[in-house]
């Protein structure tokens, strides 16, 4: 899967989890989403993560090679103890779209080692298609659709005012460096 692919895909799976498990849909959650749904790919240099990070993500295609470790359910549970150390909406986020990322590519031909180091063999489901088709180019666009029609109004209303929030905090942030300097 592409990266858009991925991130659209988590961000589905990320209404669809928060609106059963009362998620609060903010922001941070939304962000933590989205980053998640990108970060298994960081074993692939070319990946768009591998980019951002090259350095480390060189290290990782040489040790673990490109969908090996990262992309295993094992690996994933392991990541749990994190959500010690961050903010609890932004760890769900993360650890919600880090999981749709390999659903995601169970999705697709080369399929995953879902259960590494435990088995090696590489997993698809049914109806998988190759990264990058046309195919996959459908699911973007529903998967698009889908977020809009599956998001309630409270989690328009929630996302909107968590993100008025934080740009608020933003400009106020702006405005006293701006003020600071001319003060100098
Ligand atoms: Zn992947």
């Amino acid at each position: 899967m592409k990266y858009k692919t991925h991130i659209a895909f988590s961000t589905l799976a990320g209404v669809c989890v928060a609106k059963f498990l009362d998620i609060p849909f903010q922001t941070d959650y939304v962000m933590g989403v989205a980053v998640g749904s990108l970060l298994p790919d960081i074993d692939h240099p070319k990946s768009y993560i591998g980019k951002k990070l090259s350095k480390t993500s060189r290290v990782m295609s040489k040790t673990l090679g490109h969908r090996g470790l990262t992309h295993a359910l094992p690996f994933w549970l392991c990541l749990f103890p994190l959500g010690f150390f961050m903010k609890e909406n932004v760890f769900l986020g993360l650890w919600i779209g880090y999981l749709f990322h390999i659903v995601g590519d169970l999705l697709t031909v080369a399929g995953v080692p879902l259960f590494y180091p435990f088995s090696k063999a590489r997993i698809k489901l049914p109806l998988a298609f190759k990264t990058g088709s046309s195919v996959e180019k459908g699911v973007f666009i529903a998967c698009l659709l889908l977020i809009i029609v599956s998001m309630d109004a409270n989690m328009f209303a929630e996302l909107s005012s968590s993100l008025a929030i934080q740009l608020q905090a933003l400009l106020k942030m702006a405005s006293e460096l701006i003020n600071s300097l001319l003060i100098r």
